[in-house]
């Protein structure tokens, strides 16, 4: 699942890539969109609130993109082979020289790029909005805090308490706090929860591994998730994988029992 980092990294290459170009063809493979041409339009940047994309027109219009859990923008030389099959692409952005292509894109809509809040209104403090200050850390607490029986895994995924964190980064917070996703959030320091992610989501913000414990090197990037094998990179013991939420939202999670206290779903 793309994490706010990751849509952020993808916001900033689209935007080197297509800035000032004036398309010369569009293409839309989308029920609502399929008649939809931007052909003859600037591109004027791309920007990203959370986990939501918006790239920018001349003529005051944005098309709004969300990656979910398998979304892709790639950027192709023009008349290059895609990595992915053609079934799966959703948008074509191409002037002579460069094509942006979305591949299993979500939500996609185009809409007056003053209306973009009607999307994005109802998220909490983008954790990689460049204007951060000690109000927005304030905000996203209180925002955590409001329900303070939720489980914490849960509590960090709810993109209305704060944008930008994925599982990825749930179970990492969950574990540098030393608790498991699944204790109230009252058990925890909310101010020091926001902290954390904003912390680990901007380490990584320029760089495509996601990394949470300072170490680059393949297999030594995080602390517990995905590391059923490999075992906790702090304590060398053992990493459970449980699953939290439900339908939809539900997420394998991992964490250590020996470094992480509070309640786990049975075995
Ligand atoms: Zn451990």
């Amino acid at each position: 699942m793309p994490e706010g980092d990751t849509v952020f990294l993808a916001g900033k290459m689209l935007d080197r890539a297509l800035a000032g170009r004036t398309l010369s063809r569009t293409d839309f493979r989308h029920p609502a969109l399929a008649t939809a041409d931007l052909t003859g339009r600037q591109v004027l940047g791309v920007g990203t609130v959370g986990k939501h994309l918006f790239t920018r027109f001349s003529g005051e219009l944005s098309l709004h993109s969300h990656l979910k859990m398998d979304g892709t923008w790639e950027i192709y030389r023009a008349g290059a082979r895609w990595r992915h099959p053609a079934h799966h692409m959703r948008v074509v952005l191409a002037d002579a020289r460069v094509q942006a292509v979305g591949f299993r894109l979500h939500d996609l809509e185009l809409l007056p790029t003053g209306e973009e809040s009607r999307l994005v209104g109802h998220l909490g403090p983008d954790l990689l909005d460049p204007q951060w200050t000690d109000e927005h850390t304030a905000l996203a607490a209180a925002a955590l805090a409001a329900d303070p029986a939720r489980e914490l895994g849960l509590a960090l995924l709810d993109q209305r308490v704060m944008a930008g964190v994925g599982n990825l980064y749930k179970c990492e917070i969950c574990f540098l706090l030393g608790v498991t996703p699944w204790v109230p959030v009252s058990e925890v320091d909310t101010a020091k929860a926001v902290a954390l992610a904003r912390k680990l989501l901007l380490a990584n913000a320029w760089r495509h591994e996601q990394v949470t414990t300072g170490d680059l090197a393949r297999g030594r990037r995080t602390w517990v998730y995905e590391r059923t094998r490999a075992g906790c990179h702090r304590c060398g013991g053992p990493v459970r994988v449980g699953t939290q939420g439900t339908d939809v939202r539900r997420r394998p999670t991992w964490y250590c029992p020996r470094c992480q206290r509070g309640p786990a779903p049975a075995e």
